[in-house]
């Protein structure tokens, strides 16, 4: 890979980041606090929160098992996501590749800071290899997207591929494991120390039950960390969510048993659901959803919506026509699904 300061937009390498009151002072303990301009009252409110979420950090490494310095926090992944764009592309100039179909925000945010986004189709059981992805590129490629298991597919893209676009490719590779903990594969957020141009995205929305605080995290090397916390807002991640964020962490046992109940009931809902006389194939899965193609996706759909259920109608994505994403919710949830579709 190329040195992360000749991958860097040059005028973020150069950029001074704000120095909030809160960052000048740190460390020693102090009681009176008279440089933000805060109001004395209506505590625990009046302060703002900490810019680097030192605590919260804390915790995260040792549930993640990845050193506090590793580690962003973001206003959800969504952050995480457009950081990168900002950082390393050059507006009309440069461009990223991701495998297609997957997760929209990855175009979205291309779109809205003027970067092209190169989609490179996976195959017909949505595998993908690295020199189709490594073809793609060119001398003004910064990004590579990979979302693992994959949105809306379910899979995992095989790790040799990954592996070899980590050695091979010059930019920056970010691997989106927001479902990894629903997966049976070593989460690539542990490579770190081997791979300089690895961004592994994580959240609290899906497993950690928590997608109302908004928290997203990236992990990374601790120069491209640097570079994150100098383009962010400096408060990007408010009191309440830091404070939600570590009382979900101090009980991680509730997770495990959400996933394995999750998991369970996957394996349930997919054998009914492949009985189904509407069901033409049940797509494998490592997340908390499956992908299913029907009879007629647009019609299931609507049928459901009458009924109150509603589920993600993937019909007009390619490679996905007349699917439906289904996530798996309470055993109660899955069961109603199942009967109405029963009556179909
Ligand atoms: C749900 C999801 C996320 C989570 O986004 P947040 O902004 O953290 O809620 C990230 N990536 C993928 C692929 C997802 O499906």
């Amino acid at each position: 890979m190329k040195e992360i300061k000749a991958l860097c937009r040059p005028n973020i390498w150069r950029l001074a980041a704000y120095s909030c009151a809160r960052t000048e002072f740190s460390g020693r303990s102090a009681t009176v606090f008279l440089d933000a301009n805060e109001n004395p009252y209506n505590k625990p409110f009046n302060r703002y929160p900490d810019p680097l979420q030192q605590e919260l950090k804390q915790l995260l490494a040792a549930v993640k098992g990845v050193p506090a310095e590793n580690i962003f926090l973001g206003n959800g992944s969504d952050e995480a996501i457009d950081l990168p764009y900002r950082i390393f592309c050059e507006p009309g100039i440069d461009n990223v590749v991701a495998i297609a179909p997957t997760y929209g925000m990855y175009e979205v945010c291309a779109d809205v800071n003027n970067v092209e986004y190169r989609p490179v189709l996976l195959d017909a059981d949505y595998r993908i290899t690295a020199d189709k992805l490594l073809g793609a590129c060119d001398a003004h490629t910064k990004l590579m997207w990979i979302c693992s298991p994959n949105n809306p597919t379910g899979n995992l893209i095989d790790r040799e591929a990954i592996e070899k676009v980590l050695q091979m490719f010059q930019g920056i590779v970010i691997i989106d494991e927001a479902y990894s903990d629903f997966a049976n594969a070593r989460p690539f957020r542990h490579e770190l120390a081997s791979h300089p141009n690895l961004i592994v995205l994580n959240t609290m929305s899906k497993a950690w039950g928590c997608a109302a605080i908004r928290l997203g995290m990236a992990f990374a090397s601790k120069d491209i960390i640097g570079l994150f916390n100098k383009v962010k807002y400096p408060y990007n991640v408010n009191a309440l969510t830091q404070r939600q964020a570590i009382d979900a962490l101090k009980d991680p046992f509730a997770v495990d048993k959400w996933v394995s109940i999750i998991k369970q009931e996957r394996t349930r809902v997919m054998q009914a659901f492949a009985d189904l006389p509407i069901c033409k194939k049940v797509y494998p899965t490592e997340a908390n959803f499956f992908l299913a193609r029907v009879t007629d996706a647009q019609g299931i759909y609507d049928y459901l919506v009458d009924r109150g259920i509603i589920v993600r109608n993937r019909t007009r994505i390619t490679l996905c026509d007349d699917c439906l994403r289904i996530t798996i919710g309470t055993k109660s949830e899955n069961q109603e699904l199942l009967a109405a579709l029963r009556k179909l």
